[in-house]
């Protein structure tokens, strides 16, 4: 096992969700390369952190009384930060002081880091043995009726072979906690996994997160919400999303 599929395959190794062997082969690389095994200390001590709820401690009043003054006063204006870059950046700790914190890191519009992880698990665990689709077809019209009855929602199920990213099939999968329709489309030899399902609220433009060289493009159009993942590169999978986006069906 090589670095790069090392720190690839580290949440799903922490999450429990390796085969066997991968886990020894992992287990092996971790032993032998330091870096790596900093990597996943690191990602232990984070993930341990942001679950305890003891962790999250009301900040000292005269922190509070800094964040709630008005702008004008504030000496330095706070901006929303994305958790993950904040939680890498070291500053979990100091972000983590209340409750109301998490409201406030939220940032309207993109998907929150767990969504991004949750889906990026979700796409490793597809490329397990087995695992990738329960309705194995380049045909919308099997793939979409295998759905009826599965799921409380119609998916959207394109087929996307003219633009070059033919369909697969589909699973059930979950993220987030609910029940979710995976499409699976392919690009030469890789895997696009794309996760939809019921969302409220407005349109919301495509917006794009890299982690461990995966890309996810999470966006919200006709009241459904849309997660696609690969480890294609930004601009193949912008072009595959662009593509669903744009194809009437
Ligand atoms: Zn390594």
């Amino acid at each position: 096992m090589t670095c790069d599929e090392s720190r690839l395959l580290l949440h799903a190794y922490l999450d429990d969700e390796l085969d066997a062997a991968q886990s020894v082969d992992m287990e092996r690389h971790v032993a032998a390369c330091p870096a790596c095994a900093a990597a996943q200390r690191e990602h232990e001590r984070l993930r341990k952190a942001l679950t305890q709820p003891e962790l999250y401690r009301r900040a000292p009043e005269a922190l509070r009384r800094q964040w709630e003054a008005p702008p004008a006063v504030a000496a330095t204006p706070r901006r929303r930060r994305p958790l993950a870059l904040a939680a890498a950046a070291g500053f979990a700790g100091a972000l983590l002081l209340s409750a109301p914190t998490w409201l406030w890191l939220a940032r309207p519009g993109a998907a929150p880091a767990a969504l991004v992880d949750e889906a990026i698990s979700g796409h490793l665990r597809s490329l397990q043995p087995q695992h990738l689709m329960d309705v194995v077809s380049t045909d919308q019209h099997t793939v979409k009726p295998w759905f009826e009855g599965k799921l409380d929602f119609a998916p959207r199920v394109k087929e996307l072979a003219g633009e070059g990213f033919p369909l697969a099939g589909g699973r059930l999968d979950a993220i987030g906690g609910r029940s979710v329709a995976a499409l699976v489309y392919r690009r030469r030899m890789h895997a696009i996994n794309l996760y939809q399902w019921p969302a409220d609220g407005a349109d919301t433009p495509q917006s794009i997160a890299q982690r461990h060289g995966y890309t996810v493009i999470d966006w919200r159009q006709g009241g459904m919400r849309f997660l696609a993942v690969s480890d294609l590169n930004e601009g193949e999978l912008k072009q595959f999303a662009l593509a669903f986006d744009n194809t009437a069906h």
